[in-house]
C-alpha cells in the first residue's frame, strides 16, 4: 500500500495486473483474476477467496467460450486441486452472472444472490422468452424515441441474451448485514441500489477490503436506469443513498477492489465526486426545463458520448431516472403534450 495516502484523489494500490488467466494473491487469501471481454468495457475484476478446503468465486464474466475457456485454465493451473463451491454474484448483469449456472452446474456449486437480483433476473428471461415488449415501446415513445429508433430495440436485447444463461437451480439469499465466514475473514453484505435493484458489496472489516462490485469503480460510473416495468421509479436518489452509507462504513485506506479498473484507495473521495457530478447534472437538466422538454432531448445535456443506436436504450434510462429524480424533488412537473408523448417543466 502506498505510504501516505492522499484524501483527495483515487490512488491505485501498487499491485501489477495480473495476466490473463492468473490468479493473482493481493491480500491473504484474496484473489484476483481478471477476464476480458470483447467490448469497448474490455475487462471484469473477477475475486476468489481461498478456503481451507474450497474456493469461492464472487462474479463469474459474460456467457462466451473464452469465458469458459478461462474457468478451465483457473481450475486446472490454480485452484490446487480444491473445488469452487459457492458462487456469489454480486447482481444480475451478464459480466456478473453470465456463466453463474454453468459454473455452479460444472462444480456443484452453491448459489448466492439476493432476492431482488435473482427475481429481476428471472422476470428479464421471462420477458425474453415471450418477446413481449409492448411495454418498453410505450415507455421509449413517451419519452420522445422515434418508430424508426424503436425498431432495433429486438437487436438490443438479442444482444444482451446472448451473454446470459437461465438460471435453474435454487439459490442461496443474501441480505443486507448478513454475516459470511469465507476464508479466515468474516465479511458483511453492504447492498447498494439503484444500478441494479440489490446489488452485493462484501465488507471485511479485519482485512480492511471492500469488494464494490459496479456499486464503486475508480474512474467510470455505472448506469443508473428507469425500466419500463416501472416507470415512476427514482434510482438516482437510491444509488445516491447507497453512496452515502457507503460514505459511512468506508475508511480513508480501506481497498476498494472494484469489478473495473483497478483496486484502489480513496474510496470516500471517489464517492464524494461522484455525488457532485450528480447534483451538477440534476442542476444542468433543471435549468435546461424551463422551457417544456421530453426525455431525448436532454441527450446533449446529460452525455458527452454521442448517442446512438448502439447506446440509445441505456441512455434512456438514464435520462428518465435524471428527469424522475427531479420530479420526485418536487422541482419539475410533467407536461402532456398529446397522448404519447410526456414533456416535463421546471414549476
Ligand atoms: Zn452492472
Amino acid at each position: 500500500m502506498p505510504e501516505k495516502p492522499m484524501k483527495d484523489t483515487v490512488t491505485y494500490l501498487p499491485i501489477p495486473i495480473p495476466d490473463n488467466n492468473e490468479l493473482l494473491e493481493i491480500a491473504e487469501g484474496v484473489y484476483w483474476l481478471r477476464c476480458s471481454m470483447p467490448f469497448k468495457l474490455d475487462h471484469i475484476n473477477l475475486w476468489l477467496i481461498e478456503e481451507s478446503d474450497s474456493w469461492v468465486v464472487i462474479d463469474t464474466g459474460v456467457n462466451l467460450k473464452s469465458t469458459k475457456h478461462m474457468w478451465q485454465q483457473v481450475v486446472k493451473s490454480h485452484l490446487k486441486g480444491k473445488p469452487i463451491t459457492k458462487v456469489i454474484c454480486t447482481h444480475m448483469h451478464p459480466d456478473h452472472l453470465g456463466l453463474a449456472e454453468w459454473l455452479c452446474q460444472e462444480h456443484d456449486a452453491q448459489l448466492y444472490m439476493t432476492q431482488g437480483e435473482f427475481q429481476a433476473y428471472q422476470a428479464i428471461l421471462q420477458k425474453i422468452s415471450s418477446k413481449n415488449y409492448e411495454l418498453d415501446f410505450e415507455f421509449f415513445e413517451r419519452g420522445g424515441v422515434s418508430q424508426q429508433e424503436i425498431k432495433n430495440y429486438d437487436k438490443f436485447i438479442n444482444i444482451y441474451k446472448s451473454y446470459i444463461t437461465p438460471i435453474n437451480r435454487p439459490y442461496q439469499r443474501l441480505k443486507a448485514n448478513d454475516s459470511l465466514l469465507l476464508g479466515d475473514n468474516e465479511w458483511q453484505v453492504f447492498i447498494g441500489r439503484g444500478h441494479s435493484p440489490e446489488h452485493i458489496c462484501l465488507w471485511c472489516p479485519s482485512l480492511n477490503i471492500f469488494i464494490s462490485g459496479d456499486q464503486l469503480l475508480p474512474t467510470i460510473s455505472p448506469n443508473i436506469s428507469v425500466h419500463s416495468d416501472f416507470p415512476e421509479a427514482d434510482p438516482l436518489t437510491q444509488w445516491i443513498d447507497s453512496n452515502q452509507a457507503m460514505l459511512r462504513l468506508l475508511k480513508q485506506d480501506t481497498w476498494i477492489l472494484p469489478a473495473h479498473g483497478k483496486p484502489f484507495i480513496g474510496g470516500n473521495y471517489r464517492i464524494e465526486q461522484q455525488l457532485a457530478e450528480i447534483e451538477s447534472d440534476l442542476a444542468k437538466l433543471l435549468s435546461f426545463c424551463q422551457y417544456p422538454c421530453c426525455v431525448i432531448d436532454a441527450f446533449p445535456v446529460l452525455f458527452k458520448k454521442k448517442i446512438n443506436d448502439s447506446n440509445l436504450f441505456m441512455a434512456f434510462g438514464e435520462a428518465q431516472a435524471h428527469f424522475n429524480c427531479l420530479l420526485v424533488r418536487g422541482l419539475i412537473n410533467k407536461v402532456p403534450d398529446d397522448e404519447t408523448l410526456v414533456n416535463y417543466q421546471a414549476y
